[in-house]
């Protein structure tokens, strides 16, 4: 992205404040890999900033600058330079996956001579430095098929290097094989077990673990969508405007982007339509209005246009089924087996 495209994106937000109600802002960089451009970045920042107090804008002081980084350049000065400058309305999320076998499996240094390398030393050296500087840093971990077997070591292994909160979650694509869902199930509970016999529970999260998921959904009370798709705005390299990332053309395997205008034209409130009027109902197959298991079952709205058999966003892929149940069965026995012995401690302390 050239200075000129970020700025004009950012004039065009700014100056239509009215169309932007909300009592803050979230600006996040979102890559590829957004400390690469960490001149434009910090600029960028600068230039936000003092707009806001130029305009006197209801944003001023309520916004937030966020980053999800491959954490490679963390620890470079300019990188460094740019939290010091922003360390109030900052926060900075480093992508490691696990254990060192679990994240080489997919992060990948190519070489220009054609030699290919797993990333995790080059990010586990800055893990220390970031949880200096953001102590409750949360990673964000995605398992495809290929990864099952990895997870109970890489959540305790990314316990062990100090993060505390684990963020993790199956990808909506459909890449899942025939045992998958009964690998998934037995590495959560093994997981569970190491995590309540060890009193991680105390300390730690994961969001594998969840005692709201795994209900039936009513289709009047609970009828939002899952995602914020049409809600929020993504712009590209070359200043055109989206509903949500997902929907630019290199997020999409097979179907055309989806545009809702660009910085010359601003947001066609006509595109936007069909994004917000989306609800869980009138996406989902009546399987999934009538399953016992529901709750917390998730999906993602460009993984929905991409597969769909038409260029509808309005057709829910259920590609997760039978991962979501599995994990619906290892949230039961983690949390029956954690309530258990929650009670017999109060019981012994009464007595
Ligand atoms: S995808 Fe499967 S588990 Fe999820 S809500 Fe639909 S039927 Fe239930």
């Amino acid at each position: 992205m050239t200075w000129e495209t970020a700025k004009a994106a950012v004039d065009y937000i700014l100056s239509h404040e009215k169309d932007f109600p909300e009592e803050s802002v979230v600006w996040d960089f979102i890559g590829g890999e957004p400390l690469l451009e960490v001149d434009l970045i910090d600029k960028l920042c600068d230039y936000i900033k003092v707009e806001l107090y130029r305009l006197n804008h209801h944003w001023f002081n309520s916004y937030r600058f966020s980053f999800t980084t491959n954490g490679i350049n963390y620890h470079t000065p300019k990188v460094q330079e740019l939290i010091e400058k922003n360390k109030e309305h900052i926060s900075i999320a480093i992508t490691i996956d696990g254990t060192k076998e679990k994240h080489d499996l997919n992060r990948i240094w190519l070489t220009k001579d054609g030699k290919e390398y797993g990333s995790y030393d080059d990010v586990a050296r800055n893990i220390p430095l970031w949880l200096s500087q953001f102590p409750q840093g949360g990673t964000k971990v995605t398992i495809s098929s290929a990864d099952i077997p990895y997870i109970k070591d890489s959540v305790l292994h990314l316990y062990s290097m100090g993060i505390k909160e684990v963020n993790i979650n199956v990808v909506f694509e459909n890449v899942w094989k025939p045992e998958d869902d009964v690998k998934f199930e037995d590495q959560l509970i093994q997981l569970a077990d190491v995590i309540i016999d060890g009193e991680y529970y105390k300390t730690h999260a994961c969001s594998f673990f969840n005692d709201q998921i795994g209900r039936p959904l009513d289709e009047i009370e609970d009828n939002r969508n899952w995602c914020g798709a049409g809600k929020m705005l993504a712009v590209d390299s070359t200043g055109n405007f989206y509903p949500c990332n997902r929907f630019t053309q290199f997020s999409l395997r097979t179907k055309e982007a989806i545009t809702i205008g660009n910085i010359t034209t601003g947001i066609n409130k006509n595109l936007l339509r069909s994004f917000l009027t989306l609800d869980r109902t009138t996406q989902s197959p009546q399987k999934c209005i009538d399953c016992e298991v529901a709750s917390g079952c998730a999906w993602c709205q460009g993984e929905n246009y991409d597969s769909a058999e038409t260029d509808t966003i309005y057709q829910r892929s259920t590609a997760i089924c039978k991962m979501h149940k599995a994990r619906v069965r290892a949230n039961n026995y983690y949390w029956n087996k954690l309530y258990r012995i929650l009670e017999q401690e109060k019981e012994e302390e009464l007595c």
